[in-house]
């Protein structure tokens, strides 16, 4: 089924049609021989303006969004997956620039980036850095004007043929993830080279290469949205660009078809041709069907994206302000969720159907001179990059446990929000609980009190501190993760998706920046007070009591209030 809904849509779609019958079906073939990116590719891309299909008119784009985008990664992956990624990954290397650029950065990027003269990658997997990216050892050290840039990136598609990098470092790597940041590095910066090319198994005619990093001096001008806030953006941009991956999924799907079909109706076997054989041609349909299920659902997100997306293009250029601040003003849908179902859905349904398909036209299939081993060998990679399955079911999970969780609380037993000032908020606790009825036992789940510490405390020491006030208050203190991990609080008091799930009345959080997979663990809507240098923390937009400042300083004050 056809889903595009206006004009420019549809336009997309038969360019992109006309592109692969005319230019990809015939070079495809020789390119994914060869392990060669095409030139000749790029160009027609360019001369098609397939780069700047979702980059505002202001810039030299099409003005549309992630539909345009997702369309178009669909439909050339339908001929080739390796060549469509020319403008996929320019699109994703280029995303968390689009979202977190200031409108000079805007205005100095994208219209070199709509027009496909410049080419982006996007650089955030490291050899210790996979599914987890906040390993990342990449720094980048402020010195004067520059950030001095040391590290080694590897598996980045479109690698040495891209002109600019979104890179994800370490701006400050005591911060640990705190201070993970976005810097756009430009080949050609003295230091920057590429090391080893990969050989592989599909996607062949799109170049993956290692990037190597040495004392690069990169201008402080090329940091996106500020130190300290790349992972916001790496995950804005995956909640973007996943929808595109399923889009790519579902086209190399429809292109297994597109060839398993007309084979099946022509190669007889026994005397009639194997389209007749009931469990072949039953397979087929619903093979067919997993296919426009999932471009169903891809296109249903893209819609409803471009709904908060392009209105927020629109306002960042008219009020001179970076397109993540007005999705925020816009209060605009956290799509992880969503993304990540669409991903995990049409990757798996092309894997079926590529290794069904390959079954179903027999030894043919098994040949190179055949296009569909190819197909197969394609629609592994939608399963891996931008995060595997299992990682997309991990998003999914995380948002669900979330969802419940916050829907758990029993009507009526939420406690009454915001008595007053923090300072008459604590007293009633601390008295509350006179020392002789204060508990000796620890039990997380239970308390009605927790003071949670997180990265942000920093270390065993600090959580001595964090003890002082809960005592005060006749609570419990727990953590998140990274501090069990640290070993600055037992895995037993450990806070979230992977820990335990705690019902207080009141939850003081430390710290912590409100990653869902912590956050999670809380259940029974409870008064939440976040004391956090970075207001911008997830934490302090959910605190009923948000309190901006080093802990170290506001917890002691607090301690001395309550005397
Ligand atoms: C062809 C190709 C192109 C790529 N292009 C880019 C690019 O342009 N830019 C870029 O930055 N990266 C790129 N990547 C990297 C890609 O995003 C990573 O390979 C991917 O995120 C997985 O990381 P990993 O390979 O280190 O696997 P690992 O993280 O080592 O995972 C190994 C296995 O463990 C599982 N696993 C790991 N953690 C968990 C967990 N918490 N729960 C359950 N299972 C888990 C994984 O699902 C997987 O099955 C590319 C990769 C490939 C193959």
């Amino acid at each position: 089924m056809d889903y595009a809904i206006n004009e420019l849509e549809r336009q997309v779609l038969n360019k992109s049609r006309e592109l692969v019958e005319q230019k990809i079906k015939p070079l495809r073939a020789e390119m994914d021989a060869k392990e060669q990116f095409s030139t000749q590719m790029l160009e027609e891309y360019r001369k098609a303006g397939m780069f700047g299909l979702w980059i505002a008119k202001e810039y030299g784009g099409h003005g549309g969004g992630i539909t345009c985008l997702a369309m178009a990664f669909e439909e050339l992956s339908r001929g080739c997956a390796g060549l469509a990624l020319t403008p996929g990954t320019s699109a994703l290397g280029a995303i968390p620039m689009y979202l977190a650029a200031t409108p000079q950065q805007r205005q100095r990027w994208c219209p070199d980036l709509a027009s496909g003269k410049k080419l982006w990658a996007f650089a955030l997997t490291e050899a210790e850095a996979g599914s987890d990216a906040t390993a990342l050892k990449t720094t980048a050290i402020k010195d004067g004007d520059f950030y001095v840039v040391n590290g080694t990136k590897h598996f980045i598609s479109t690698g040495k043929e891209a002109d600019f990098y979104t890179v994800a470092v370490n701006t400050n790597p005591s911060r640990g993830a705190r201070g993970i940041s976005l810097l756009v590095i430009e080949k050609g910066t003295p230091g920057f080279t590429f090391g080893k090319k990969e050989e592989k198994m599909g996607i062949r005619s799109n170049p993956t290469y290692e990037l190597i990093f040495e004392n690069v001096r990169v201008p402080k001008e090329n940091l996106l949205g500020g130190e300290g806030r790349g992972l916001l953006y790496v995950q804005e941009t995956l909640d973007y660009s996943r929808p595109g991956v399923a889009a790519q999924a579902v086209g190399i799907a429809q292109g297994a078809l597109d060839v398993t079909i007309p084979y099946l109706r022509t190669r007889k076997q026994f005397g009639q041709p194997l389209i007749t054989f009931q469990a072949l041609g039953h397979q087929v349909a619903e093979l067919a069907a997993k296919t426009e299920a999932g471009r169903a659902l891809v296109y249903n997100l893209t819609h409803r994206m471009d709904e908060e997306f392009l209105p927020a293009v629109q306002n960042a250029i008219a009020n001179n302000t970076t397109i993540h601040d007005e999705l925020k003003k816009l209060k605009a849908t956290r799509w992880t969720k969503y993304s990540a179902e669409a991903k995990l859905f049409c990757s798996n349904v092309a894997m079926e159907v590529a290794d069904e398909c390959v079954t179903l036209c027999g030894g043919i299939a098994y040949m190179r001179d055949f296009p569909l081993e190819k197909y197969m060998r394609d629609a592994k990679v939608t399963q891996i990059y931008e995060g595997t399955v299992h990682i997309q079911k991990n998003e999914i999970l995380t948002a669900l446990i979330k969802e419940y969780a916050a829907n758990a609380t029993p009507a009526g037993s939420s406690p009454v929000r915001k008595p007053g000032t923090l300072e008459e908020l604590l007293r009633g606790y601390f008295q509350e609980t006179s020392p002789s009825v204060r508990p000796v036992e620890k039990n997380l789940s239970q308390a009605p009190v927790i003071v949670a510490g997180g990265r942000g405390v920093g270390s065993k020491e600090g959580f001595e501190l964090l003890q002082k006030l809960a005592d005060r208050l006749g609570g419990v203190v727990g953590g998140t993760r990274p501090a069990a991990e640290n070993g600055w609080i037992s895995v037993h008091d450990e806070i979230g998706v992977t820990g335990q799930t705690v019902h207080p009345k009141l939850y003081i959080a430390c710290g912590i920046s409100g990653q869902t997979h912590h956050t999670a663990g809380i259940s029974g809507n409870p008064i939440l007070v976040a004391i956090n240098k970075d207001p911008q923390a997830p934490i302090m937009q959910k605190a009923d009591y948000a309190v901006e400042g080093d802990l170290y300083e506001v917890i002691p004050a607090l301690l001395e209030k309550l005397k």
